[in-house]
């Protein structure tokens, strides 16, 4: 294709020009000029004459995912399985899905895809693993950022010892293109592409992981998945600032976007889907990264309690729902007397926002001198919590810290806490209580037991006169 083949255009104001330029001319805005294809490059067909109708239109009832719910291919590591999506025994990956795992780099993206890869491709031998891809069910895997030897590096790594090893295909090209007609010849059943920052076609002039790139490459990609009904994997690395180098300005064209995170220090590591055209968006995988890779952690209430520091004054346990799964975690509060004019109120994992309202609250209602205090709050496990259902634990927390004495028994709270005071009901109660019990709590506060925040704190002897 000619050079002329692409134009620089203002994603703010739409101005054109044939070279790139740093300062839009249109709108005066720094950089914002990303490379496009032309109109007449993009093998724009006008519609033939002999098209039939029925050629682009259908009635429902003719719709196959209306006749029948077609299998979701698995995974076979069920946290990874949830996080994609399905129903119950029907979760996994849909065909012709393009789903972007994002994460910033070394949180471990390749060895979770290089571990999905592998799973995959277990033999029938172990019980009812394995055999979803068929007998010749192929899986490419393109290596943009590292070589083949890294990944096989990485894959010796692995616990799975047993797996179709001629069935995982290497593709080493980086020209999108060339990958694309691989995947034409291989028949893959599922595509990996690590990552998409590397990716580029000739018919651009940018380079790899420029904006104008990775947004054309993945949209080829997304047209060949759709074509050839393959489900594509597309690592993308997300820095710490954020939009730079690309997944941002992909969310819109992929189906799914997953995001790994975690503390890096830490082992704990946490999938979550922020978008999913075929399942939830509140689902989280849970895993613990080992030597080997990583171990999915079903029952993460355990690990999390694991880590709660019982009998210790600012420790509280609270119980949130991620997606369709009570969690038990420890929220953790450190008050103590500020010297400034405006004190200090932090929160990891928690909304600023509601620190903010609770204090006020307890200082309210409870008669508690946090006016004079700085709060700082964390959520243990590196989790977000947005949830009003964890209010209650919060603010029992942050009283325990200020007033220095321990929840002695072992408790959980459940509840949001409303203005004047009062502790509300939250959805799906039963099955926090539920999970709870099943950790073998015995004192759970929630609306049913207490009806005011200050009730509780009396009952808990954290109430003192200042
Ligand atoms: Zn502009």
């Amino acid at each position: 294709m000619s050079k002329n083949s692409s134009i620089y255009i203002c994603q703010n104001c739409g101005w054109s020009s044939l070279r790139w330029v740093g300062q839009c001319q249109g709108c005066n805005n720094w950089n914002t000029l990303v490379e496009e294809l032309t109109e007449k490059s993009k093998t724009g067909k006008t519609i033939s004459s002999d098209e039939k109708i029925n050629d682009f239109t259908i009635p429902l009832s003719q719709v196959e995912a209306f006749k029948s719910v077609k299998p979701r291919l698995s995974t076979f590591i069920d946290e990874f399985d949830r996080v994609l999506g399905g129903e119950k025994f029907n979760r996994g990956m849909v065909d012709g899905a393009v789903m972007l795992i994002g994460g910033e780099p070394g949180i471990g993206k390749s060895t979770l895809l290089t571990q999905v890869v592998v799973s995959m491709l277990a033999k029938t031998s172990k019980g009812k693993r394995g055999n979803e891809l068929g007998k010749n069910g192929k899986i490419a895997y393109v290596c943009g950022e590292e070589n083949p030897a890294q990944v096989a590096l990485r894959i010796n790594r692995l616990k799975e010892t047993d797996y179709d090893q001629d069935n995982l295909i290497f593709i080493t090209s980086t020209n999108v293109d060339s990958v694309i007609k691989a995947v034409k010849k291989i028949e893959p059943k599922v595509v990996v592409i690590d990552s998409i920052q590397t990716m580029t076609t000739f018919d651009l002039a940018g380079s790899a992981g420029s904006v104008g790139q990775v947004r054309e490459c993945t949209e080829r990609l997304t047209g060949i998945a759709k074509a050839l009904d393959v489900p594509i994997f597309l690592v993308g690395h997300v820095t710490k600032e954020g939009t730079i180098s690309g997944p941002k300005v992909l969310e819109h064209i992929v189906d799914s976007v997953l995001e790994l995170s975690g503390d890096r220090t830490g082992d704990l590591r946490i999938l979550r889907a922020i978008k999913n055209r075929f399942g939830a968006t509140d689902e989280v995988g849970v895993f613990r990264m080992r030597d080997f890779g990583f171990e999915s952690v079903s029952n993460p209430s355990e690990l999390f309690l694991e880590y709660a520091d019982v009998g210790v004054p600012g420790s509280a346990t609270v119980c949130v729902m991620e997606g369709t799964r009570p969690l038990l975690i420890e929220i953790q509060s450190l008050v103590v007397s500020s010297h400034l004019a405006m004190p200090r109120r932090v929160g990891r994992g928690i909304k600023l926002s509601r620190i903010q309202v609770l204090a006020a609250v307890l200082q309210k209602h409870c008669n508690l001198p946090l006016g004079s205090h700085d709060i700082f709050t964390s959520v243990a496990g590196g989790f977000n919590v947005s949830e009003p259902a964890l209010d209650l634990g919060l603010a029992v927390a942050i009283a325990s810290s200020l007033v220095n004495m321990p929840i002695k028994e072992k408790a959980v709270f459940i509840g949001e806490v409303g203005l004047l005071g009062e502790i509300r009901s939250v959805n799906l109660l039963d099955r926090r209580i539920k999970e709870a019990k099943r950790l073998g709590f015995q004192r759970i506060i929630s609306k049913k037991t207490h009806s005011s925040v200050k009730n509780v704190l009396k009952e808990f002897g954290l109430l003192k006169k200042f």
